[in-house]
């Protein structure tokens, strides 16, 4: 029998932070983990929102709902990770808005993928104004929004329930968010106070020998420009349109080839014409047999890969062989048992 408790060091601090007992289950600790989780992405929330002087008076005045129906769009703050992320950076650090990315697909040929190519493709976009550098006013001057008060936000009551009622914000349609306007004489004469002009421009896609389909060209900084929002990113996607001979797997190409069975059986040469143009003799070896559905692997003349474009891939010839039909077909017939049996 002890008469008093070995001395050791604490414990039972770790218990405490998950407010469990020291016999708590696998699960109850999971249980308890995920609550005091919970809790910390509400601080890390709170502090978001009090840190923020906008935030915080949104908050103050209009209470949680109104923070999360007027904040940005596409804000994420409710993420935990996002939270972390700014307390690590030392501080949250102003949101940056970032314009939407654009997505184009882009067809492109095998030929094009085997050889490489560009292509011109005319691209039109907003742009902020650049008469008024996005200020939308001769003067660069604006005034208050009459409509939201210079806040940019209005807020509006949704009926609930039976007199219950629940206040909305959204931002002011009058001045778009911004909380100003432009006095009509002061408008810019370019762009009429919307800040941006349309403008048109021709991108070159360049198209790497090997790429594959799937992968994404990015130009960066060419979507819709929009004052105060980083510009998104222009994204075309390859997809490919299908090709009457080849087929292509990763960096290997397949083509089809009939022959007769004499051919099978005998020999055969053909010049197959590749995606660059080159005429290649694929020819058998003295005294080949080629089975019906059989392969015939030609080193280095695949695609060229993407990393390396010195290599290539196979190219795979996939021969199916025509058997004749009728009367020739009972004389060969004959000939193979007679064959098999001798
Ligand atoms: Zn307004
Ligand atoms: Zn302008």
């Amino acid at each position: 029998m002890f008469g008093r408790e070995p001395k050791k060091s604490n414990n039972t601090k770790h218990y405490e932070v998950l407010g469990v007992q020291k016999n708590a289950s696998p699960d109850e600790l999971k249980k308890a983990y995920r609550k005091a989780a919970m809790k910390f992405k509400e601080l890390a929330h709170a502090y978001e929102v009090l840190s923020d002087p906008k935030k915080r008076e949104i908050y103050d005045r209009f209470g949680e709902d109104a923070l999360r129906e007027g904040m940005d769009g596409g804000d994420d703050g409710d993420n935990p990770s996002d939270i972390l992320r700014e307390r690590k950076g030392g501080g949250p650090r102003a949101k940056e808005r970032r314009g939407k990315d654009v997505q184009h697909q882009l067809k492109v040929s095998l030929e094009d993928l085997y050889s490489g190519t560009s292509k011109k493709l005319s691209n039109s976009r907003n742009v902020i104004c650049s008469k008024c550098t996005g200020k939308g006013s001769k003067s660069g001057a604006s005034t208050k929004c009459s409509g939201c008060q210079g806040s940019g936000m209005k807020v509006s009551l949704r009926k609930m329930a039976h007199k219950l009622f629940q206040q909305m914000q959204h931002p002011c349609n009058e001045c778009k968010g911004t909380g100003k306007t432009i006095r009509d004489e002061d408008l810019c004469s370019q762009c009429k106070g919307e800040k941006i002009v349309l403008e048109k421009k021709v991108l070159e896609v360049y198209v790497e020998k090997g790429m594959q389909i799937g992968d994404k060209i990015t130009f960066s900084g060419e979507a819709d420009q929009a004052p105060g929002a980083v510009t998104g990113d222009v994204v075309f996607t390859l997809a490919q349109k299908d090709h009457p001979k080849f087929k292509r797997k990763g960096d290997d190409l397949f083509v089809e080839h009939t022959l007769s069975l004499t051919e099978a059986l005998c020999g055969f040469q053909f010049a197959l014409t590749h995606l660059d143009g080159r005429r290649l003799l694929i020819k058998t070896n003295p005294g080949e047999v080629i089975k019906h559905d059989s392969f015939k692997a030609v080193n280095n003349e695949g695609m060229p890969m993407y990393q390396n474009q010195l290599m290539r891939g196979k190219l795979y010839i996939h021969f199916t062989v025509d058997f004749p039909t009728g009367e020739q077909c009972k004389v060969l017939e004959y000939m193979a048992y007679d064959h098999a049996t001798s």
